[in-house]
């Protein structure tokens, strides 16, 4: 029986949620906690979520959500997109098929803390996507590309060569469940950034090309040609925006390219645009919480909806990874349309 900490909606909405879902479709599901941290009295868990194919090698995608506590959007897009998921296995052979193929594995609330308290860092002031031993090469904006002068600042990183508990949490999971396989594909949920929903992938610490570039273009031709009128995503390198130290998944990126094995792991962000919403309503202006969360009740719907053919799209991409994955032969040609467009 898992362990709830039968926290009250009114205290923690999206820990309440996950919760109800992990009770609700315990024999549709696995979870664990893998951490539990300590905040004004509270025991807040950081549960994981896991669906799908429980075969060795199979093709595994990752969801990560509320790695920083104010974007309270990333966790709940990812908890309408879990409900949706289990709501269908009770009925859509489609997906259950399609889940028999693939394993998808889920931290929606990474973050407990710091979504707690509604801050960008953990509790200890970290932020987390600065904390990793990751050094950006090249130009980086100061302070916003990461700095260890005072967790009272934004985007402090932590002490040098210490990885925060939820660090260690995310580390250790994608290590054992994504690194492992012989194609994983990870996708971290944001907000905070532009007017346009970016789907970003690495490098965020400096601006050369990443090794799988072809494979980044390969999706994103899918996708396009999948979805020809979703094309509110803009899909590029972070590192056209700005660099930054110590980004997690860089350094998960680094480990898998050291390991030396074949396996292919494409690490993204979708930062969501929280611009539009302030735009659209300035009134959130004038409140913290308004630069990184759609406030008016119908945005937030129109937002939990948007992104549900994302991940659905994901999914499949995940499952059938040999059917668009480039050849050795194409990958040159695939790279040079990278370099072109973006480098
Ligand atoms: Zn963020």
């Amino acid at each position: 029986m898992p362990h709830f900490s039968h926290i009250s909606p009114t205290l923690f909405l999206e820990l309440h949620q996950l919760e109800q879902l992990i009770a609700k479709y315990g024999t549709d599901l696995r979870s664990e906690v893998l951490a539990t941290i300590t905040v004004d009295g509270l025991n807040l868990p950081i549960w994981s979520i896991e669906l799908g194919s429980q075969a060795a090698d199979a093709p595994t995608i990752g969801f990560f959500g509320g790695v920083h506590g104010m974007e309270r959007i990333g966790s709940q897009i990812l908890l309408a997109w879990l409900e949706n998921l289990l709501a269908r296995c009770q009925w859509d052979e489609g997906l259950l098929h399609l889940l028999s193929k693939v394993r998808l594995v889920c931290i929606p609330l990474l973050n407990v803390g710091g979504l707690l308290k509604s801050t960008r860092s953990n509790p200890n002031g970290v932020d987390l996507m600065r904390n990793a031993p990751v050094e950006a090469q090249g130009f980086t904006a100061w302070p916003l590309g990461g700095q260890r002068l005072s967790p009272k600042l934004p985007w402090y990183r932590g002490q040098k060569n210490q990885l925060e508990i939820e660090s260690q949490v995310l580390v250790r999971y994608v290590q054992e469940k994504l690194l492992g396989q012989p194609f994983s594909l990870a996708m971290d949920c944001h907000s905070g950034f532009g007017l346009r929903d970016r789907i970003w992938f690495p490098y965020a610490s400096h601006r050369q090309a990443p090794p799988h570039l072809a494979e980044a273009v390969a999706l994103r031709e899918i996708f396009n040609t999948t979805y020809p009128n979703h094309s509110f995503y803009l899909m590029e390198p972070q590192s056209l925006n700005y660099t930054t130290h110590g980004d997690l998944w860089d350094y998960l990126y680094q480990v898998q390219l050291q390991s030396g094995n074949n396996h292919v792991f494409l690490p993204f962000t979708l930062e969501m645009g929280s611009w539009l919403w302030v735009k659209k309503n300035p009134r959130q202006l004038f409140t913290w919480f308004g630069h990184f969360n759609p406030i008016l009740p119908h945005r937030l719907t129109r937002v939990l909806r948007r992104h549900l053919t994302l991940f659905d799209f994901l999914l499949s991409a995940t499952a059938s990874y040999q059917y668009w994955l480039p050849s050795e032969e194409q990958r040159d040609e695939y790279t040079q349309l990278g370099l072109q467009r973006w480098y």
